[in-house]
């Protein structure tokens, strides 16, 4: 095919291995492939091009559909990984490129344990994806539930996350949800049964339609690969689905920069006695001092100690609420 058009720039909204569908910055899309080889700096993965990366385009002349390749990729702001479960271990590229991340909670149907949220959180800030804590369901809160609520999201905010309490099904605090996303594109997590589609419903019910159809098709069995793609909202926000694809992806860490990814122990790192303090039993540590003055959380000092451990999610929840 002849190049009719060379160098559009574009963004990656679908991968279906060998052919991608780019979004041009034209508006149109265009099922482009891959030619030569890309260096990307930073990682080695299975798949050279991941939905949400930026590239350029050379459109070819062809009679029946507008087709293209990539020829380039800008530099990932950010990317999400799955290491692939075999010997190789290799990389696969889920994503890139996400500007927020927003994690579904509910107390009790299901439980989101502190030790949840917190791995969430250590992932989200290793990757640097910006989360925000959604306290989803409070429409069937008591009040007691509702100090508890009130309690975690105190806790959160202190730290610097953004926390809002929302109904997907009654649509409160819906609004504030979609103002964040705009100008934007967004991943939505949580556990199975927090109110993920029922909240993409009541931002945009045509979108909901989409996204479900390829969570039935993965039920089905069709497919054994499911793979991410991006949506566009109509009030100018992206979202990136991932059917199949549990949690947020693995990190690898060392121990020492595991307490980089808790900001609250973070900032205090620099007054410990030890650069490399583990804030573990070393002398003259500013976390435990702060842990022992209650200006950081036990709960967090707990998922703190779990992770760098490297145990299974203990499930702790934090049962004396002041
Ligand atoms: P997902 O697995 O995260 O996608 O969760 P769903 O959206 O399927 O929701 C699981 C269940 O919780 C469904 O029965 C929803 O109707 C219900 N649900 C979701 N959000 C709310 C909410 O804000 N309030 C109430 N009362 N129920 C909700
Ligand atoms: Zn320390």
């Amino acid at each position: 095919a002849e190049i009719e058009k060379e160098n559009m720039k574009g963004t990656v909204y679908k991968s279906t291995g060998s052919w991608y569908q780019v979004k041009a910055d034209d508006g149109k899309f265009y099922d482009c492939r891959i030619k030569g080889k890309f260096r990307i700096k930073g990682i080695k993965s299975t798949n050279p091009v991941a939905v949400g990366d930026r590239v350029e385009i050379s459109l070819e002349e062809k009679s029946e559909q507008e087709t293209g390749v990539i020829t380039k990729i800008e530099e990932r702001e950010n990317y999400i990984i799955r290491k692939s479960v075999n010997l190789s271990k290799q990389t696969h590229i889920i994503a890139s490129n996400i500007d927020q991340v927003f994690l579904l909670i509910t107390l009790n149907n299901p439980p989101t344990f502190t030790t949840f949220i917190d791995r969430f959180l250590v992932t989200a800030e290793a990757y640097r994806i910006e989360a925000i804590l959604l306290f989803n369901k409070i429409d069937t809160y008591n009040e007691d539930e509702l100090v508890e609520i009130k309690y975690l999201a105190a806790l959160y905010r202190e730290i610097g996350y953004q926390c809002i309490g929302i109904s997907a099904k009654t649509g409160k605090n819906v609004e504030q949800v979609k103002d964040l996303m705009k100008g934007k594109t967004s991943m939505i997590s949580g556990h199975s049964g927090t109110g993920k589609s029922t909240l993409v419903n009541a931002i945009e019910p045509s979108l909901h339609l989409k996204t479900s159809k390829i969570s039935d098709q993965h039920k089905q069995g069709q497919h054994t690969t499911t793979f991410a793609e991006m949506f566009d909202l109509s009030f100018d926000a992206r979202i990136i689905d991932t059917p199949g694809i549990k949690g947020f992806g693995v990190v690898d860490m060392e121990k020492e920069e595991i307490g980089n990814y808790f900001p609250e122990f973070f900032e205090r790192k620099q007054d410990c006695k030890f650069h490399n303090c583990l804030h573990l039993d070393e002398p003259k540590c500013a976390v435990k001092e702060a842990l022992e003055e209650e200006e950081i959380p036990w709960s967090r000092y707990k998922s703190y100690l779990q992770i760098l451990k490297g145990e299974e999610d203990q499930h702790y929840r934090i049962d004396n609420y002041p």
